[in-house]
């Protein structure tokens, strides 16, 4: 194994946390490497709907979504399971964009701004003597200062640095595809079925994105996708429609097991974590990127401060971003779980359908509680 030179910050994981974050911190004049095991661009599964809060943030990173296609969304639409519709207006509103196109735009800056950016699987991340070793699949050892978890909700590293989540049952299942056919620009569904949900939005390309979540345990009793759609998922009628009148554009739906919203911590053996590495809210609260990008934000600002010197040592850095985050994040989380609760629940969703449309004013207070304050620009 060959010594490589060290940088100011290591970044595991290119999703949107780590290359946000990369973005960030170089646009500092930090040194900074990137490993993500993953070719750009790739599609995942994802809903694709973006808050509206990261917006001038990511403006001022010298990422303009809109400028590339992303759909302007200002509605929202909730069915029950009994198919009750309620509508609303978004709050801040969003974008649609797939993540295909997203995070390739975002590496394409990354790269302009001096990152390096490695295509490789990290395997270990040690710490000693105040610096971090990462070791890579490709047997390339790297040293930094500073190392950024951003390996999203599940990978082999959470399970080598034996982190408590992994321990628990990560019971969700989710599919996603994209379609062509006939659906508002500016509106994101989301239409609940019994054991989960679907999230359908426009993103840049004009294709609509179709991307369920739902429980292995009622999946499994059905023996292919199209069984599940067809006995579970189509018992709501505008899912049905939708899936039946538009094509699809996938060869095949993508789809990902294990999904977990176990609560995990922003700093483990020194890693500063990011987006679903610290913590996932439950996809229906449409917030994940958003807290993504957001968290990312926050431990650059705070790792900048490390190493411009103004905090002074590693311990009060680790304190700072545990504080910050749980600040920004906490209660976002309580309400999201609470919130996908709610809409899973077939009695419940109904009382709450009642609720929502009796006092409409109620739902827009409902997003606010899983999203925050739209982010200061850099
Ligand atoms: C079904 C579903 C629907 C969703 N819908 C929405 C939505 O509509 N709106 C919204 O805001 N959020 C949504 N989310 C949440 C959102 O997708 C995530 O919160 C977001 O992708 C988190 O970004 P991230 O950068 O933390 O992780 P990711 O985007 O997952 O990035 C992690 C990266 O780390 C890489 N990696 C992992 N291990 C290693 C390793 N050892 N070495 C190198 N690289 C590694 C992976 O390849 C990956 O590219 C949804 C999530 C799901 C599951």
């Amino acid at each position: 194994m060959k010594k490589r030179r060290a940088f100011d910050v290591i970044i595991v994981g290119g999703g949107l946390a780590g290359l946000t974050s990369a973005i960030h911190l170089s646009k500092q004049n930090k040194q900074v490497l990137l490993v993500e095991k993953n070719e750009y661009p790739k599609h995942k599964v994802c809903g694709e709907y973006i808050s509206n809060e990261v917006l001038p943030y990511l403006n001022s990173l010298g990422i303009h979504p809109i400028n590339y296609g992303a759909k302007k969304i200002t509605k929202v639409h909730i069915s029950t399971i009994k198919s009750n519709l309620i509508k609303g207006e978004l709050p801040l509103g969003g974008f649609g964009m797939s993540r295909y196109f997203l995070d390739d735009l975002l590496v394409n800056k990354a790269r302009l701004n001096g990152v390096q950016v490695l295509k490789d699987s990290v395997e270990a991340i040690h710490f000693k003597e105040d610096a971090f070793t990462i070791t890579t699949k490709n047997a390339k050892v790297f040293q930094s200062k500073v190392v950024v978890g951003a390996f999203g909700k599940r990978s082999s590293l959470d399970k080598k640095m034996n982190r408590k989540f992994f321990q628990k049952k990560s019971p969700y299942l989710a599919v996603k595809i994209h379609v062509k056919g006939v659906f508002p620009e500016d509106l994101v569904a989301l239409h609940n079925f019994e054991g989960g949900y679907c999230g359908v939005s426009k993103v840049e390309n004009n294709a609509i994105n179709l991307c369920y979540i739902t429980e292995y345990r009622l999946f499994k009793k059905h023996k292919t996708i199209t069984d599940f759609q067809n006995q579970v998922v189509f018992k709501n009628e505008y899912l049905r429609k939708l899936f039946k009148e538009t094509t699809p554009i996938f060869k095949q739906p993508l789809s990902i097991s294990q999904i977990s919203f176990q609560t995990k911590t922003p700093v483990e053996d020194h890693i500063i974590m990011c987006g679903d590495t610290a913590g996932m809210i439950h996809p229906l609260c449409g917030n994940g990127m958003g807290m993504a990008i957001s968290s990312a934000r926050l431990a650059s600002i705070r790792i900048l401060q490390f190493l411009n010197g103004e905090i002074k040592t590693r311990a009060a850095l680790e304190k700072q971003y545990i504080r910050d985050w749980n600040k920004e994040f906490k209660i976002r989380l309580k309400t999201g779980h609470f919130v996908a609760w709610l809409f899973r629940n077939q009695m419940l969703s109904q009382i709450a359908y009642s609720i929502l449309k009796r006092i409409p004013s109620l739902l827009p207070k409902m997003i606010k509680f899983t999203h925050g304050k739209q982010l200061q620009p850099l």
